[in-house]
């Protein structure tokens, strides 16, 4: 099976990481802020906060910004459930703004006007994470001119983003954000097999993050109530978490972020190999944006269903069946039977719907071979034609 995604591990990833196991530090130690600063200062951030995954990332980005009871959070429908979780782990209640039909990212016309009903209501969002789905980056620096008229914050989530730019910036300075989070899950860009990072500009925030990714304990005597009472002396002085990254995902983090350039350089190769062979097939290929610079996570395709003989489940068995490793990001979040039991219903988000009617992700990673991507061309051929 040729999967649809996987990572790129080099002698230099392993040797870094059995240096570690052979080193005083397993978990969390001196390669943790090292990895911390690769990243911050790749993408452009000031502060770089690592943590076990990027769910735990978007769940202390929520706290960090005062996420609560009575609170609403805003996201994609069409987006891993982990960029909406965050907020009910919060007791927070979610909503969501449906998708651009052309980018597949929540669009920022439609937040416009559901900002408009929800401020007629006082039910105005504190949070909203806008998602860079497969890499491509939502319209920042519109959603940020809503969050200044109408009082959020914003997360960026860019799990599948590391590496892309906006406005010829890497995704990630938080320009038009508070926070931004990543993933190294073994799918995304770059690896730490597990993992994630929060890049923020504001100190106060990464300290907060910083805090509750460990119990919220501090052994910073600046940030004490009280007087020590010896050398042993901590405190805890939030209720916290155990999101620690160890040090041997954070030496194989420091070890891939070094290729990063190159893995997305890749995976436009791939993605460019694609849409000149898909020109004449019966469906859409990623469109891009003139502004921005895709990490090209995933190159997913939508089925124009009515110039075709096969269902878009039999398409899709047709390939798995044929040995290409297709996936669908998403099942759109409100259909899952968790948020419906909230009261979300089918027709809510039309165009979310649409989409996950008509799309499949095609196998795109940095390791893929020529020959392996010409045989997903040949049965995508045999498949629709
Ligand atoms: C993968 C992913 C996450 C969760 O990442 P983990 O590191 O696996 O927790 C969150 N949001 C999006 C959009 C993702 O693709």
């Amino acid at each position: 099976m040729i999967p649809y995604g996987r990572q790129d591990i080099c002698q230099d990833d392993v040797d870094a990481v059995v240096e570690v196991l052979r080193s005083d530090f397993l978990t969390q130690g001196p390669r943790v802020p090292s990895f911390e600063e690769s990243v911050a200062s790749k993408v452009g951030a000031n502060h770089g906060v690592a943590v076990n995954s990027a769910t735990s990332a978007l769940h202390i980005a929520c706290l960090a910004l005062g996420l609560g009871k009575g609170d609403w959070l805003w996201t994609s429908p069409i987006t891993f459930v982990a960029s909406a979780n965050c907020g009910l782990y919060c007791g927070a209640q979610v909503d969501f703004v449906d998708i651009d039909p052309l980018t597949y990212n929540l669009c920022a016309n439609s937040l416009e006007e559901k900002l408009v009903a929800a401020e007629k209501v006082g039910a105005l969002p504190k949070v909203v994470v806008p998602v860079h789905m497969c890499g491509q980056p939502c319209d920042m620096k519109a959603i940020n001119d809503l969050s200044k008229r109408f009082g959020f914050k914003i997360i960026e989530d860019a799990s599948h983003a590391i590496g892309g730019k906006y406005r010829n910036a890497y995704i990630g300075n938080c320009e038009f954000s508070d926070i931004t989070v990543f993933s190294f899950h073994p799918v995304k860009i770059v690896t730490t097999a597990e993992g994630g990072v929060a890049v923020t500009n504001c100190a106060e925030l990464s300290e907060k993050m910083r805090l509750l990714r460990s119990h919220g304990i501090t052994r910073d005597e600046k940030s004490m109530t009280k007087e020590a009472d010896g050398p042993w002396y901590y405190e805890q002085i939030a209720l916290g978490l155990n999101y620690r990254m160890t040090d041997l995902q954070a030496a194989l983090g420091i070890s891939q972020m070094k290729r990063l350039d190159e893995f997305v350089k890749r995976r436009h190769l791939i993605a460019d190999t694609y849409d000149k062979a898909f020109g004449s097939f019966p469906m859409k290929v990623p469109y891009q944006l003139y502004n921005s610079y895709s990490a090209y996570h995933l190159y997913v395709v939508r089925l124009n269903l009515l110039e075709i003989q096969n269902s878009h489940k039999e398409a899709f068995e047709a390939l798995r069946a044929r040995g290409i490793g297709v996936n669908l990001h998403y099942i759109p979040i409100h259909l899952h039977p968790y948020y419906q039991k909230m009261g979300f219903e089918f027709g809510q988000f039309p165009e979310a719907e649409r989409y996950y009617k008509e799309a499949i992700s095609l196998p795109i990673y940095p390791t893929m071979s020529e020959q392996q991507q010409s045989e997903v061309i040949h049965v995508m051929e045999s498949v629709l034609g």
